[in-house]
């Protein structure tokens, strides 16, 4: 497919879920939004009553932290994409029920099928959750670990940051670091094409184990 093509299969895959959303709820479809050819999406986990509104995601104190972060490493939005695991407001800000993840499951992984990102930063211990359901945030923030072909790079929500003045000087911090796991997964890829004895993944040179293998377990970073 190409860019175009692929750009009106997800805007009529969006346009489906804004006129039928998978469960009763008042709130606004909140889809993701920023370039289809991101290098790195940006996952966070429901919208609030700004992003409601704006049918938006991160338009509110958390996103204005995340713009400002972006912009510490040379980005825009327009330049990654930006999405929540949950595209419809819960009712008081509750945190999202484990059924409304999974009715919403299918749209991100459309979403991430059609970017295919190099990279996915997960913003929180919920986006966390839906693909790590064992780890714990308090201790896997700052890390980067692989699934399959996938890099994932786990950080604090930005809006636990702005509760907890602790947890924010280590958010921006940790952000930071996007550039250079950026760089090293595309090291990794590079190494991999020139090293390839046959049809190996990169997956597979990992259970030998050596470089790749400590991206999964976030050593490096
Ligand atoms: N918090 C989120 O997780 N997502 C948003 O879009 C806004 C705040």
């Amino acid at each position: 497919m190409d860019d175009k093509e692929e750009n009106k299969s997800l805007e009529t895959y969006l346009d489906n879920w804004r006129d039928k959303p998978p469960y009763p709820t008042e709130a606004n479809f909140v889809p993701g939004e920023g370039s289809l050819e991101a290098k790195i999406v940006f996952i966070g986990e429901a919208p609030g009553r700004n992003e409601d509104l704006q049918k938006r995601p991160f338009v509110g104190a958390a996103g204005k932290l995340l713009n400002e972060m972006l912009e510490s490493i040379g980005l825009q939005r327009e330049n990654v994409y930006i999405t929540n695991i949950v595209k419809y407001r819960p009712p008081n800000n509750r945190d999202p029920l484990p059924e409304e993840i999974e009715a919403n499951a299918p749209l991100l992984k459309r979403e991430l099928e059609i970017i295919q990102p190099k990279l996915i930063v997960i913003l929180g211990r919920h986006a966390m959750n839906n693909f790590f359901p064992n780890l714990k945030i308090s201790q896997s923030h700052g890390q980067a670990k692989r699934l399959g072909e996938q890099v994932y790079y786990i950080l604090y929500h930005p809006a636990a940051a702005l509760y907890q003045g602790s947890l924010k000087e280590i958010l921006m911090k940790e952000f930071k670091r996007i550039p250079q796991i950026l760089e090293k997964i595309n090291e990794l890829s590079k190494n991999e094409e020139n090293n390839k004895p046959s049809n190996s993944s990169l997956d597979e040179n990992n259970q030998a184990g050596g470089e790749n293998d400590q991206i999964r377990q976030g050593e490096l970073f």
